[in-house]
């Protein structure tokens, strides 16, 4: 598993924090000769995941003797030895968290130490420890601002924070999980896979057809196709797309049963096979209620979507205008959401098709390193205040980008209850902006720390 070391001066609190943080979690001890204690390691367990936390033990001298015999101050001859410890425990680690004690506040030796830690290249977390309430942080942690280290206010010992640094120390770990470069077998052979929506006759099947009217279709090389599958492949400029669940929309179905075929529940199932889901509408018809029920749930639903616009060969450029407001009007409430104007006829508006529906695919699959996301959120509620609400202004910790697809980001909080809806609006905008996901659903997400 990852690895991180805590590495402080001693008497900072180090293994109690590593006590709490490996909860009833046995540890293991490296028995090593010497002046210096023992190494400790031990498995930090949450939500699924698993890392390893390394006290290094090998760091601090016996804390009781120091703090007795030499007070704080006093490591001068002890400081070469405590760092050839933390020099080795640190080598097998993916990250480091500096721990200082915002009592005593920033001493010399936290400063060499933090100065060893920046040298390592390696992501660096600084825990201010021994902070017991929220009504200390400032105070605690205002000197240490100078390190320049991603910084959080904890308490080991009465457990304040504790949520949040794990998890900002679990940020600083690489996904085991997923190689990022790798492109999964299925896409290799898919493309993007597409669903088309839309009520009988609103030009489904046109438009697929004029998609892929001079294209290959592959059929031999990929994996259980045949010519009738429901989910067709095409090779459309280099690149590959799959339409799902196809049968429904290229079957010729008499008027009878197109009421049925164009249910809700069938719509979002074929949105949830897809990456992205195109809406088909017809633009000489208003809004349907049916059409607005289903926009409303892929909204709720987070499902990357556009909406096309088709047949507007057979709308007089006024009736157009009207038309585009209307939809505009019902699509309010998802601002991201693109709406494209085209003809299966005519071809106009073709081109930019597949190329939106990549981008919003994109778009979805962003992950914005921690800090990056942090420096944009202080910068953000720096610009605008939360609004004080029962005499409290909201205030921001940290906030974490727990998923994709959709991009899903964690504010953490000291009372998320406050936040206006207004405000949270505000932040979605910046997100949206800050990290250039246009078209794609994003979510935001938020805690209360303590
Ligand atoms: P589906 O049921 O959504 O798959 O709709 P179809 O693709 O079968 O189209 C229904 C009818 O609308 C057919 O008669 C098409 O020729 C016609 N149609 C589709 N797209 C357009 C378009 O952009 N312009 C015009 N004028 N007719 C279209």
């Amino acid at each position: 598993t990852s690895k991180i070391a805590l590495i402080g001066r001693p008497n900072v609190g180090k293994s109690t924090l590593f006590n709490r943080l490996i909860r009833s979690n046995r540890a293991i001890t490296h028995d090593r000769p010497g002046v210096t204690r023992d190494r400790m390691e031990g498995f930090v367990r949450r939500e699924g995941e698993e890392w390893t936390i390394i006290d290094t033990g090998g760091v601090t001298l016996d804390e009781n003797q120091t703090s007795a015999a030499q007070g704080p101050n006093e490591l001068r001859g002890f400081e070469e030895e405590i760092l050839r410890g933390v020099t080795e425990a640190i080598k097998e680690c993916e990250a480091l968290c500096l721990v200082v004690d915002g009592r005593d506040g920033l001493l010399p030796f936290d400063r060499r130490l933090a100065t060893f830690a920046r040298k390592t290249g390696k992501p660096v977390l600084l825990a201010v420890n021994k902070v017991d309430g929220g009504e200390l942080e400032e105070e605690c942690t205002a000197e240490f601002h100078e390190l320049g280290f991603p910084m959080i206010a904890i308490s080991g010992e009465h457990g304040f924070q504790m949520r949040t640094f794990e998890m900002m120390l679990r940020e600083m770990l690489p996904d085991e999980e997923e190689d990022e470069f790798a492109v999964p077998e299925e896409y290799k052979q898919l493309g993007l896979k597409i669903a088309m929506l839309g009520r009988p006759n609103a030009g489904k099947s046109s438009l697929i057809n004029a998609l892929t009217k001079t294209e290959r279709m592959i059929v031999s090389d990929v994996a259980g196709t045949t010519r009738d599958s429901v989910d067709v492949t095409y090779e459309i400029d280099d690149k590959r797309y799959t339409f799902v669940d196809t049968a429904g929309i290229r079957r010729r179905t008499k008027i009878s049963d197109t009421v049925e075929r164009y249910s809700v529940n069938s719509s979002i199932k074929s949105s949830t096979k897809a990456n992205v889901t195109l809406l088909v509408l017809d633009g000489q018809e208003g809004v349907t209620s049916q059409d607005k029920r289903l926009m409303k749930l892929l909204d709720e639903r987070k499902t990357p979507f556009m909406v096309l616009i088709n047949k507007t060969d057979l709308v007089d450029p006024k009736q157009m205008q009207a038309v585009r407001k209307e939809y505009q009007e019902e699509l309010a409430y998802c601002g991201h959401v693109p709406v494209l104007h085209v003809s299966a006829h005519t071809r106009m508006g073709l081109k930019k098709i597949l190329p939106l529906a990549e981008q919003i695919w994109e778009e979805c699959s962003v992950r914005i390193p921690t800090s990056m996301l942090n420096r944009t959120l202080e910068e953000v509620v720096t610009k605008h205040q939360p609004p004080v609400v029962k005499r409290v202004r909201p205030k921001f910790f940290y906030m974490t980008q727990a998923e994709t697809l959709p991009p899903t980001f964690v504010f953490f909080c000291n009372d998320h209850e406050r936040l206006k809806e207004h405000y949270i609006r505000y932040l979605e905008k910046a997100v949206r902006k800050s990290f250039k996901i246009v078209h794609a659903p994003i979510r935001l997400k938020f805690r209360s720390s303590h």
